[in-house]
């Protein structure tokens, strides 16, 4: 199957998923989540009319940028950020979805002030409490979303998840509830009903979490293949 053929039927079922619910299919993005893929890979789906690309890691992401491998749709940061490599994302990217402390969204606002821009950027939210994944605590999530709303240089759209890794089909659907109740009392709350981005749900249970109010899946394996790490092992 080639990248565009993935691309179609997994639109087909993000369609079907959103008609068993009830939802206007309209409203749900499609994020290729491309890392371990070339820029040939990028630019394939980009032709095959993804929504936008995420990537994971600073260093790749800046070289595939380098071979304009993004040019057409718009690109997303998705991975873990260490502050010392904001200078190298923020304005490069149209959206950081995984800003998960505090420090993270300081440096993030200093460095957007410098560039004079405005970055677009997703709390991510760590569901699970899973002690080695990045991402506030539910609890935290309010008072960050209020630190974000003070600082001039971020505007935030949004929260993303990646709830931990279940052996049972459907298991991550009472996490992806959850993610859901938080991000519509936030908005609510804070920004006037004015998130748009709840990103959540991979190859494994974007319909899940497209029945629990995703509006933006990153779909990865699904699209471009089983990916293949070298160092899996160390
Ligand atoms: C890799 C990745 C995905 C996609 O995962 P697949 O299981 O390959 O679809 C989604 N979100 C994040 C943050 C990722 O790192």
């Amino acid at each position: 199957m080639s990248i565009a053929e993935n691309i179609s039927a997994i639109r087909a079922r993000i369609a079907a998923a959103a008609e068993s619910c009830g939802r206007d299919v309209g409203e749900i993005m499609l994020v290729g989540a491309s890392k371990m893929n070339d820029a040939a890979a990028c630019r394939e789906a980009i032709a095959a009319g993804i929504d936008a690309l995420g990537e994971n890691r600073v260093q790749e992401m800046t070289a595939k940028l380098a071979e304009d491998a993004y040019r057409g749709a718009p690109l997303y940061f998705i991975g873990h950020l260490q502050r010392n490599k904001v200078r190298q994302v923020v304005g490069k990217v149209d959206l950081i979805q995984s800003v998960g402390s505090l420090p993270l969204l300081q440096e993030i606002e200093k460095e957007a002030a410098k560039q004079g821009i405005v970055q677009d950027i997703l709390l991510e939210v760590n569901i699970g409490r899973e002690e080695a994944k990045s991402g506030f605590l539910e609890e935290e999530l309010f008072a960050a979303a209020a630190e974000a709303k003070n600082c001039p240089h971020v505007r935030l759209k949004g929260l993303m998840t990646v709830p931990p890794v279940e052996v049972e089909a459907h298991d991550c659907i009472p996490y992806f509830e959850k993610v859901r109740g938080l991000y519509v009392d936030i908005s609510e709350k804070l920004y006037d009903n004015q998130f748009e981005y709840l990103s959540m749900g991979m190859s494994g249970d974007f319909e899940d979490a497209i029945r629990a109010g995703a509006t933006m899946v990153r779909v990865g394996s699904s699209i471009f293949g089983q990916r293949y790490y070298p160092d899996k092992h160390k």
